[in-house]
């Protein structure tokens, strides 16, 4: 089996048997995804967990880590920032402080169920509610347990109709949920539908997959994806530790097929709310060639609080960035307004505005 940079001990004892070939494959890793409370205890030799009322969190939200992500964490250290975005947590079903299922209400802004219009440009498909690993962080952790109504043809058949419709969108986002955990010929059938209508002129890919289960990205795929520019890729990177070989060799296959990779990264409490934790998850998406394109605030999503950030730390650490670190590196901080209102930037400083133009 082909080790993790920063494998430990007791996470390689889990997996010390299976062949470098099933590691290094989509398939298995997919497949042997950890999906109990009992099976993640032991991988983290951990019995609290299963003591604890994460039952309960996981009926609601339910549990998913690849094989892979499981492994880049510290097993023994609870502060871990890969364990902290994949292992549920009790305070996920305490509300005591507010938030909803749907601040962006989404659902409202579907025409036909899984197609998110919110812009007249550009529109977001939920092609998929499945995921390899289920961030604990997910602004859309709602639509986990969702079943789709019908059948997968007749639900993407309707969202393409829907689009074809519609000639205002430019630009379709392929979202879920993970895209790529769809199969190399379910993807090819959906990006051929959307080629086919003629003011659909870009897609864009938002995929977790380079990050927790880097082994999605293969020739195959590349081939397909190629074939269907242009095509804008998004992914979610959001500490320096999620950089592994195996990550940086997935966006380098990505970027080798003529398709620019970028970060949409998430403003997480204890996981990269500090200057030094940010800085070097920037420098090092930079030296990847991905490139910082958002950094949110973390949506007011029930069952998140605690990952919630106040935009007044999250403003100081992008004042520290902006004037410290390449402007290649460096993202734009935003907030997406509950009720639905779209992204609005969170700017750190400014000398100008409307009352005051004089910057002397
Ligand atoms: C974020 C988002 C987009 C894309 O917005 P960009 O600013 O272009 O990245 C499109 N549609 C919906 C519904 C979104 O939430
Ligand atoms: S991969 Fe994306 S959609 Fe899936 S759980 Fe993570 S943040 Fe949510």
């Amino acid at each position: 089996m082909k080790a993790a940079s920063n494998f430990t001990e007791m996470i390689v004892q889990s997996w010390k048997n299976v062949a470098t070939e099933d590691w290094n494959s989509w398939k298995w890793q997919f497949a042997n995804r950890i999906r109990t409370l009992p099976a993640l205890a032991a991988t983290l030799n951990q019995r609290s967990l299963a003591n604890s009322n994460c039952s309960e969190v996981i009926h609601r939200y339910p549990v998913a880590v690849t094989p892979y992500y499981a492994s880049l964490m510290v097993a023994s250290d609870s502060h871990c920032p890969i364990r902290i975005q994949a292992v549920p947590d009790p305070r996920e079903i305490h509300y005591s402080l507010g938030g909803t299922a749907d601040p962006l209400a989404e659902e409202q802004h579907m025409e036909v169920p899984g197609l998110v219009h919110r812009y007249p440009d550009r529109c977001l498909v939920i092609v998929t509610n499945v995921c390899a690993t289920y961030c604990r962080h997910c602004n859309r952790k709602r639509i986990w347990k969702q079943k789709p109504a019908g059948d997968m043809k007749t639900y993407h058949r309707r969202i393409i109709d829907a689009i074809a419709a519609k000639p205002s969108i430019r630009e379709v986002i392929l979202s879920g949920g993970d895209p790529l955990t769809m199969s190399d010929r379910a993807i090819e059938s959906f990006l051929s539908a959307l080629r086919s209508i003629p003011h659909v002129e870009v897609v864009r890919i938002g995929s977790r997959t380079p990050v927790v289960m880097p082994m999605r990205i293969t020739k195959p795929l590349c081939a397909i994806l190629r074939k269907y520019r242009p095509l804008w890729f998004n992914t979610q990177f959001n500490h320096p530790r999620e950089i592994t070989p195996e990550s940086t060799k997935a966006c380098e296959m990505i970027l080798e097929t003529g398709i620019p990779v970028s970060s949409q990264t998430v403003l997480l409490r204890h996981i990269n709310d500090c200057y030094d934790v940010m800085r070097d998850l920037l420098y090092g998406l930079q030296r990847i060639a991905v490139r910082p394109y958002y950094l949110f605030q973390c949506d007011p999503v029930m069952g998140t609080d605690h990952f919630r950030t106040d935009i007044w730390a999250g403003m100081e650490i992008m004042e520290k960035l902006w004037s410290n670190v390449s402007g290649l590196c460096l993202p734009k901080y935003v907030l997406d307004v509950p009720g639905g209102k779209g992204k609005i930037p969170l700017q750190p400083f400014s000398l100008l505005n409307r009352e005051n133009t004089d910057p002397s």
